[in-house]
């Protein structure tokens, strides 16, 4: 064994034994190749299993309006973009669409937006907060929002309508780099909204984007920050660049780098939630994610209901993959299962009481 194998061994026993890898150690795992590479990812399998067994838990996705008055350079929904398809659900549309995920067996709606200059200029969010309630009443499951930026105000009323999650991606972590990606969006705001929903009771969700320009030591990083801030959902995903966005012509990047990021989350953070997208290769790339020690199955989204993913905005929706029904026979064949409403529900409940809540 080289040296540096020797060391991702290292390191992938020192993760099993509880300590908490700092962050000059994570680079070196994120550039592992080969067998190094099958060494970290199945670390990050045995301590996946270890919290979280052989429970998956699967995620319906919403996009309810793909207006945006935002103009990050990796987008398809950008307000520049003339190429991006725009629509704006109604509420009936909405809740029809919670209603299907619902029988379908997912745990958590994903009520995704960009940020809707309607919806955002509304004033008091009244129609957001009116459609959170509105799921909330109707479909009962737990709720995750990703609305963009908001007040203190509109995230401690979200909270009292029973929405459980609010997601906000930072993307990278390193201010010269966000800032080449989301123009003229401070990079403290966002950081001040995650605190402030934290403060409202919401649980937080960040994540990170792959293949921007981004290194290692930008990626572990990202991964410390998410760790030290106490996220308890933590996401990466890959660029896939985006006609008429100024990275559209960028190379993709290749799945390892994603891959690699999914089981460092899962050995810096084994305890949270890591999602593995359907969004970026569908449901070819599932069975990857899953090996990578991802839990969590996100963007299901129904076929034939007119709705949008993000990165891909229509992979594999109308042809069923990126359904529950789909999903759940490749689980099994991974000797995983999906876990039960119950069973989320009670994951959460013990991460508000403490019992299982994440370090900060
Ligand atoms: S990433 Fe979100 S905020 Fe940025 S342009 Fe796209 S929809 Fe708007």
């Amino acid at each position: 064994m080289n040296e540096r194998s020797s060391r991702i061994d290292g390191l992938c026993r020192r993760a099993l034994e509880g300590a908490a890898l700092p962050e000059p150690d994570l680079p070196a795992l994120l550039e592992a190749r080969g067998g190094e590479a099958e060494a970290v990812y199945a670390t990050a399998r045995e301590m996946r299993a270890r919290h979280w067994g052989d429970t998956i838990f699967l995620y319906g996705f919403v996009y309810f309006s793909t207006y945006c008055r935002n103009d990050c350079t990796f987008c398809l929904y950008r307000a520049g973009n003339a190429a991006s398809p725009r629509y704006r659900k109604t509420l009936a549309e909405v809740v029809a669409v919670c209603r299907d995920l619902a029988a379908s067996g997912v745990v958590l709606v994903d009520l995704t937006m960009g940020e809707d200059p309607q919806i955002h200029d509304d004033p008091g969010h009244a129609g957001l907060l009116e459609l959170v309630r509105a799921v909330g009443d109707d479909v009962g499951l737990p709720m995750m929002i990703s609305p963009g930026l908001l007040p203190d105000e509109a995230l401690s009323g979200l909270r009292r309508r029973g929405v459980d999650w609010y997601a906000l991606y930072q993307e990278v972590h390193t201010p010269e780099l966000y800032a080449r990606l989301r123009l003229g969006q401070p990079f403290a705001a966002r950081v001040a909204a995650r605190g402030a929903a934290r403060r409202a009771g919401l649980l937080v969700e960040d994540g990170m984007l792959t293949g921007v320009g981004d290194t290692s030591r930008d990626r572990a990083h990202s991964i410390a920050v998410m760790r030290r801030e106490g996220c308890a959902q933590v996401r990466v995903m890959s660029l896939v660049p985006q006609a008429g966005t100024p990275l559209a012509t960028t190379t993709s990047p290749r799945d390892e780098a994603e891959l690699l990021s999914i089981a460092v989350l899962r050995l810096a953070m084994p305890e949270r939630f890591i999602p593995a997208s359907l969004d970026v290769a569908g449901i070819g790339g599932l069975e990857g994610r899953l090996q990578a020690g991802a839990n969590v199955v996100t963007s299901l989204v129904p076929p034939g209901s007119g709705f949008l993913g993000v990165s891909h905005a229509e992979l594999g929706i109308d042809e069923g993959e990126r359904s529950v029904a789909s999903v759940v026979p490749r689980l099994r064949a991974l000797g995983l299962r999906p876990g039960s409403v119950e069973e989320y529900r009670g994951r959460l409940a013990a991460l508000r009481e403490g019992s299982g809540a994440v370090a900060s």
